[in-house]
């Protein structure tokens, strides 16, 4: 038999490297950055149009390269950054495996401009799918300019794979923010479709979380900073009580790295101990430099995650670091979890007036967030046209049956046969049918009701909305900001209305009827939260991510007291909806037993 096996040829060898490197534009915009990081560069500019699909572009004032380096940089495994495999265990910089702008070049349009200091004239090359198209001298200013236009053109597969530009973006928006928050030194422009989303001057650490996150972070900040042999941690944790439900801002760094790392994150969870509420996240922003030859990043081709090699010292330390700066900084004696609701909100209208007061510990055991002071605020809106003549059937019958039964055996408590509906626990509604008994689950039968208002009012775009008297501001980070931008026109079909936007701000007219005003921080960050986390598949649309967002931040929960009334409404509600059985989640909102299945349970 003769010889089948043959080296693949180069343009496709990058093309399956790629695949590896290259998952999505946020990709490629991780790996631009690090190389103008290693250029030395002191101002990167990142520019963006629909969400990286059409462009990136990363221009840089570092060092650049010469005309033979600008032509070599794109061949596989051609780097600066090491010469030998022991370098791999020292490095200093963000590159060395010598394979992304080979990767990007195979699946995109690729235009390089680059020029050293001491040279007259820059190079301009362009590539398309891995073959260069040309190379010209050029005028140019110091630095490198890397545009990539078109990604996953020749792989449509890639390309058809791509989230909604919301998606997209936000993947970017994360990857500048961890680079950024590595490097306050370097300054840092961020455009998307000619705007302008961040601009980031050089500081220090905490101005730079501060200008990535929006002025309200500044007061969250507790400093961390600790020194020995082994490790270096600075950084700072947010103050318990602004810890978030979500996961959210939580960042390591090492050694000017961003990683992820559970075990490390579990050492912080663990060091704010009792001072976090069940179910939320502390955020905090920590800088950990070791030793370049006590730690393996070699082991992910992104390069965000690596391994220690003393990880329990860390840990300990880790640990131990943060509950001093804790317990330090006095935070403990501010946390007052009977503040109102709305603990890490970013508002300052409607202020508590307690912040003259003496602080003082006073935690609930039964503190929960997400329940509502006022039971007046419970709305079950409007109700909806009744198409449920199977469920009314069971009902109406009940009386009857009731009727027969009960006559003689509960003479007495006639009122009882009157009731339909009655609480179990402040979490369970049941309810009698004609076949025996409904128990519903408050909480996710509420969630079905609101979903399906909310779907309908925000693709029918026929919103019921209220103006406020005084319309409301409230800060987000530009990055936040930008994402209510983009979401404005589903928004307002939901029944918002908006005033003003600033690059740190919304200034809100007008909110959904189902709203309440006191709410309007939560279900709004709660929605960026979700559309953040979102793995939507192809037919994913915000409206229903958005629906299901303001269901279940809008919906009662376990523990809420409801009236008869209210209980009722929920029931009718409920059995009105197109889809009454599950929750929008996906969870049975109601169980029936019937008669014989009770009296099964009495072996009758
Ligand atoms: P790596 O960063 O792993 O070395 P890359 O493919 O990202 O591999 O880059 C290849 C080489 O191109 C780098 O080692 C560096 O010498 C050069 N290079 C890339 N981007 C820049 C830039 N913005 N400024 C100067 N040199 C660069
Ligand atoms: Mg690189």
């Amino acid at each position: 038999m003769s010889d089948i096996i043959q080296l693949l040829p180069d343009h496709v060898a990058n093309q399956i490297a790629a695949g590896e490197v290259v998952q999505r534009p946020a990709s490629v915009v991780k790996e631009l950055l690090e190389n103008a990081i290693d250029a030395g560069a002191e101002s990167i500019k990142l520019l963006l149009k629909d969400a990286g699909k059409t462009l990136i572009q990363v221009i840089d004032d570092g060092k650049g390269m010469s005309a033979t380096d600008a032509r070599m940089s794109f061949e596989r495994h051609a780097t600066s950054k090491i010469q030998k495999a022991e370098d791999l265990f020292n490095l200093c910089t963000k590159g060395f495996r010598g394979e992304a702008l080979a990767s990007i070049a195979a699946i995109a349009h690729v235009e390089l401009k680059t020029k050293e200091e001491h040279q007259e004239l820059g190079t301009c090359i362009k590539i398309e799918g891995s073959k260069v198209i040309s190379q010209d001298f050029i005028n140019s200013a110091k630095g490198t300019s890397l545009a990539v236009k078109n990604l996953f053109y020749n792989i449509p597969a890639r390309r058809n794979f791509l989230k909604s530009d919301t998606v997209e973006t936000r993947h970017i928006v994360d990857e500048f923010q961890r680079v950024a928050l590595a490097h306050p030194n370097i300054s840092f422009l961020l455009h998307h479709n000619n705007n302008e989303v961040y601009h980031l001057r050089t500081g220090n650490l905490r101005q730079r979380i501060v200008a990535v996150f929006g002025s309200k972070m500044n007061e969250k900040l507790v400093p961390i900073k600790e020194q020995t042999d082994i490790l270096t941690i600075e950084g700072f944790v947010a103050k318990p009580e602004f810890s978030k439900r979500k996961r959210g801002e939580q960042f390591f760094f090492v050694n000017d790295r961003f990683i992820k790392s559970s075990y490390l994150n579990h050492a912080v969870v663990n060091a704010f101990d009792s001072l976090l509420e069940q179910g939320t996240h502390p955020s905090y922003f920590l800088y950990l430099t070791v030793p370049a030859n006590t730690i393996d990043i070699n082991i992910h081709p992104t390069k965000t995650e690596i391994k220690f090699d003393n990880e329990k010292a860390l840990y300990a330390m880790l640990r131990a670091t943060v509950k001093h700066s804790l317990g330090q900084y006095n935070v403990a004696p501010v946390l007052d979890f009977n503040r109102d609701s709305e603990l890490d909100t970013p508002y300052h209208y409607n202020k508590n007036t307690n912040s003259g007061t003496t602080p003082k510990i006073t935690v609930d055991p039964d503190f929960n967030p997400f329940k509502e002071a006022k039971q007046k605020e419970i709305s079950f809106p409007y109700r909806r046209e009744q198409n449920t003549q199977s469920w009314e059937s069971l009902y109406t019958s009940v009386a009857i049956a009731d009727g027969q039964k009960q006559e003689e055996l509960f003479e007495s408590e006639k009122e009882i046969k009157t009731q339909k509906t009655f609480q179990i626990q402040r979490k369970y509604v049941m309810s009698l049918i004609k076949s025996g008994v409904v128990l519903i689950n408050q909480s996710l039968a509420h969630q079905r009701v609101l979903y399906e208002e909310f779907l309908e009012s925000i693709t029918v775009k026929e919103a019921n909305s209220q103006q406020l008297l005084f319309p409301v501001k409230i800060s987000f980070s530009s990055q936040e900001i930008e994402m209510i931008y983009t979401i404005k026109s589903e928004l307002e079909n939901a029944g918002f209305s908006f005033d003003v936007f600033t690059k740190e701000s919304v200034t809100i007219k007008g909110i959904p009827v189902s709203v309440t005003e006191s709410k309007i921080t939560i279900i709004l960050e709660e929605l960026l939260n979700d559309i953040n986390l979102e793995v939507p598949d192809k037919s994913f649309s915000h409206f229903d991510v958005m629906a299901k967002s303001f269901a279940k931040t809008l919906s009662i929960k376990t523990g809420t007291q409801l009236s008869e009334k209210e209980q009722e409404s929920l029931v009718n509600n409920l059995f009105s909806c197109k889809d009454p059985n599950i929750s929008p989640f996906g969870k049975p909102t109601f169980k029936t037993f019937t008669l014989s299945e009770i009296d099964n349970l009495f072996n009758l």
